[in-house]
């Protein structure tokens, strides 16, 4: 049961749902990740470089304006505010991330620009600028390197997610093709089975002819077949001559081997297009012939006869000949004459009857 399941078709449509889900999520996974790379860098260089290069612009500035106040004598200038707003930028700039090299150099700063309010002369404003100036000049190197990695890191990336991507694409596709193969060979199995069981349930297992079953399908619409294309069809009762003295002579498996014999030469014989060769029962054959006429059927009934006693099959028994024969009797439906498939089939057998009567090995029409 369990084992059927994992065989089923809604197993295999189900394990394809899933490789596609799967595949969609590694997908959004992947996309997600690299996203998060890229948002990370954008980061790095905004608040890394851009944000630390204005604050110290800022911190640039105020000390130049304290400068200007303090070269104009009676200055209007608030100082002190200046200071302050310094500290404040400088402060946000201090607290930043900085490398361990970085840290060094900006507590140095620091402590420098502490004194310089303290010293509060133009001289080491001045050295207090050049220092600054000194951080910027950094900050700017730093920002175009971190740029330069950004672009070699944002190519990579996309090379990275495009092969990601074609590799996932081809897993997912390859996987797909293989469950769909498969699920076409089982359907083409299934297939040949269906065909080979229908051509089965119509075919007589010994003779490989057609059987009665079939028999009765097509004859019994002989009629209609034959109205509806105005065609004159024939019917053909074939029996083997003193087959039953044939068993007892030679056997019931050398009769099956005889009986296998006969039916292949008249397949053989009646091979074309709207012919039909069927086991009645027995050593007893039936042939239907769509769109036919007399003479045609004359001439196959007499072949038959024919081709049967050229098969020289061995009857020590028969009172006729030494060899095999068979009788037949035959009739031709005209079309529109609604005759029916019941009172064809009599027809012929009491032909077959007289050919009997008559002396076997012989056709009666
Ligand atoms: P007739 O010439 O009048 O047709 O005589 P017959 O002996 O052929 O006819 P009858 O109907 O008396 O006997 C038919 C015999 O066919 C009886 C049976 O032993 C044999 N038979 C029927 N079916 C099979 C079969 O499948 N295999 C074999 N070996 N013999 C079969
Ligand atoms: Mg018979
Ligand atoms: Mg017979």
């Amino acid at each position: 049961m369990k084992n059927k399941f994992f065989k089923s078709l809604s197993f295999k449509l189900l394990l394809l749902v899933t490789i596609i889900i799967f595949a969609l999520i590694s997908a959004s996974f992947l996309f997600n990740s690299q996203i998060d790379r890229l948002k990370k860098q954008i980061d790095n260089i905004y608040f890394g470089n851009f944000v630390p290069l204005i604050t110290l612009d800022l911190v640039l500035k105020n000390y130049q304006t304290i400068i200007q106040c303090k070269k104009i004598t009676n200055n209007k200038c608030n100082i002190e505010a200046e200071k302050t707003v310094i500290l404040k930028n400088w402060n946000n700039y201090n607290k930043a991330y900085k490398t361990k090299q970085e840290r060094k150099i900006v507590s140095d700063i620091d402590k420098f620009i502490v004194n310089s309010f303290k010293l509060d002369k133009i001289k080491i404003y001045e050295l207090v600028i050049k220092q600054i100036n000194f951080l910027k000049d950094h900050e700017v190197d730093i920002a175009y390197k971190q740029r330069r990695e950004f672009l070699v890191d944002y190519s990579s990336m996309k090379d990275y997610l495009f092969y990601n991507f074609i590799a996932i694409i081809i897993f997912s596709f390859a996987i797909i093709i293989f469950i769909i193969y498969q699920i076409i060979k089982k359907d083409n199995q299934l297939t040949i089975l269906t065909k080979k069981y229908k051509i089965e349930s119509i075919t007589d297992s010994m003779t490989k002819l057609y059987n009665r079953k079939y028999f009765d399908n097509i004859f019994d619409n002989l009629p209609f077949i034959s109205n509806a294309n105005n065609w004159k069809s024939a019917f053909i009762m074939v029996d083997i001559d003193f087959f039953k003295q044939y068993n007892d002579t030679y056997g019931h498996d050398l009769g099956d081997q005889t009986l296998k014999k006969v039916a292949k030469a008249l397949k053989e014989y009646f091979n074309k297009e709207y012919e039909y060769v069927f086991r009645l029962g027995g050593e007893e054959f039936g042939v239907v012939l769509f769109d036919t006429d007399e003479d045609i059927l004359i001439e196959c009934l007499t072949d038959i006869n024919k081709k049967i006693i050229n098969l020289n099959i061995e009857h020590k028994s028969s009172k006729i000949l030494n060899i095999v024969s068979i009788s037949t009797g035959a009739v031709i439906y005209e079309p529109n004459s609604y005759i029916s498939a019941n009172k064809l089939y009599k027809i012929a057998d009491e032909n077959l009857y007289k050919s009997k009567q008559n002396g076997r090995n012989q056709f009666t029409l």
